[in-house]
């Protein structure tokens, strides 16, 4: 199964593999009053529902499907410092200092995860490693110079040479000719996260309703948000709906693009294959633009992610071109069933920066993390609070990036980006 965006959530292993049981989230009904409405419940909605719940409000969290049902729910789980762009986009956007603080507060955004794993005993097989690798010796170049200009921009010196045999200690296959091993990255089971989060919210006294989309926003102080059986009254509003959140508001849909990507799990692995392939359990991803990235999970089975399409259809071939790429990795895994695949949605906004905002005076959102968000929805959520709470210095710092909306609307954003990406797909051949 690879539809990436009905609204039914597809059967994946992270669906299989559920180990953490919500109270009960009826379908929204009636009126309600709230001092915050949410709007999604992934990893962003979550968590700014958490941290709001925390500092007293009174918080309604509306989810359209499940917890989880969207990105948050379906990634590759790695969670990584940094932004789906290079911080130098942000430092040419907004100066060096400001690419300084974004930049510290995504490597918070991985320690935040932690922090709130082991706080609110999330059991999601957190795990500490990660490699960035080369494919091709520009690639090598790329990473080397990457490492010097964040040591001595940014002062971050995490960013670890490997090559020859310690990058094969690492990843046991000749596909890469150099990688930078990361420790303050890693991987979880993001659905087991995104549930433990809303686990915490609820615990925390927020009431969390599933199935219950909301159809219609009408602003105004107070904001009026319409579900199909009810409506919640609120003072606030968090707009946190990511790729998945159509056109509720059309100038948040209009900075991003929504671009499916893909997922497999094999098979357990046996001790001995899991080290040929992973010896250390890190993350990784390659360095190409349209990326690759796999890890292992908890139980031994590869979780392999890649792959791109723009109308939510799996691409031709698509199994076999993730097969391929997996057997021409690793040897070992020729004969290894593959037992999963599910896709889902990523948004993508102009720059690859994410795109925090507000819409009036009291309707905030998180959105755009452009493939990167596992750990920064996280942060995203409890820069929210702080922003709602009247400390909004750090969330104003994300929303000063600018953002372009795509032309000529859904009908040309589509035909944009593949055009886009089909330029740098071929780039990543040479
Ligand atoms: C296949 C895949 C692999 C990825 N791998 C990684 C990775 O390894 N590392 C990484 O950092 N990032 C990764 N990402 C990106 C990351 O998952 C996202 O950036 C992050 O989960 C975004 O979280 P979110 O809460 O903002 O959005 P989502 O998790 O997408 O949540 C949005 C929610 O809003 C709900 N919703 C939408 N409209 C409405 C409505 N009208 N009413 C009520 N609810 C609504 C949806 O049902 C959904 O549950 C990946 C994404 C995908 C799809």
């Amino acid at each position: 199964m690879t539809d990436s965006s009905s609204s039914a959530t597809p059967a994946s292993w992270y669906r299989d593999s559920i180990a953490v049981q919500l109270e009960p989230t009826p379908v929204l009904q009636g009126d309600t009053r709230a001092d915050v409405c949410i709007v999604g419940g992934g990893v962003t909605g979550c968590s700014a529902a958490l941290h709001l719940a925390e500092r007293g409000y009174k918080v309604v969290l509306l989810e359209a499907a499940s917890v989880g049902h969207g990105a948050s729910g379906r990634s590759g789980g790695q969670i990584l410092p940094g932004l789906g762009t290079d911080i130098a986009t942000v430092d040419k956007a907004l100066g060096r200092e400001r690419a300084r603080d974004i930049w510290e507060m995504s490597r918070e955004a991985v320690r935040l995860t932690a922090e709130l794993i082991e706080r609110h005993a999330i059991p999601c097989e957190l795990a500490w490693g990660y490699l960035h690798a080369a494919v091709k010796p520009r690639h090598v170049k790329e990473l080397g110079d990457f490492r010097e200009r964040m040591a001595r921009d940014f002062g971050y010196e995490s960013l670890e040479w490997r090559e020859g045999d310690a990058l094969r200690e690492h990843v046991v296959t000749d596909a890469y000719p150099a990688a930078l091993w990361e420790g303050e990255g890693g991987h979880l089971h993001p659905l087991n996260y995104t549930l433990g989060l809303a686990r915490a919210a609820q615990r925390a006294g927020v009431s969390l309703h599933e199935h219950s989309p909301v159809v219609e926003l009408k602003r105004g102080e107070p904001a009026t948000i319409i579900t199909a059986q009810g409506r919640v009254v609120a003072d606030r509003v968090i707009l946190a709906t990511n790729a998945y959140g159509k056109d509720l508001v059309p100038e948040m849909s209009g900075r991003i693009m929504r671009a499916a990507n893909y997922m497999i799990a094999t098979a357990p692995l046996t001790a001995e294959q899991a080290a040929q392939v992973l010896p250390r359990n890190d993350a990784l991803s390659d360095a190409n633009f349209v990326l690759d990235y796999y890890r292992l999970s908890a139980d031994r089975r590869l979780i392999y992610g890649g792959e791109v399409s723009y109308d939510g259809r799996a691409p031709r071939g698509l199994e076999a071109r993730i097969d391929g790429k997996i057997r021409r990795l690793f040897s070992v895994l020729n004969d290894v069933e593959i037992q999963y695949r599910w896709g889902g949605d990523v948004a993508i906004t102009f720059n690859r920066a994410p795109d925090f905002g507000r819409l009036g005076a009291n309707i905030y959102y998180a959105q755009g993390y452009s493939g990167h968000g596992m750990a920064m929805a996280g942060l995203a959520g409890k820069l929210l609070a702080e922003s709602l709470g009247g400390d909004s210095e750090r969330f104003d710092t994300f929303a000063a990036m600018p953002h372009r909306t795509f032309p000529g609307g859904r009908l040309l954003r589509t035909p944009l980006l593949v055009l886009a990406t089909t330029f740098y797909k071929l780039r990543d051949r040479l």
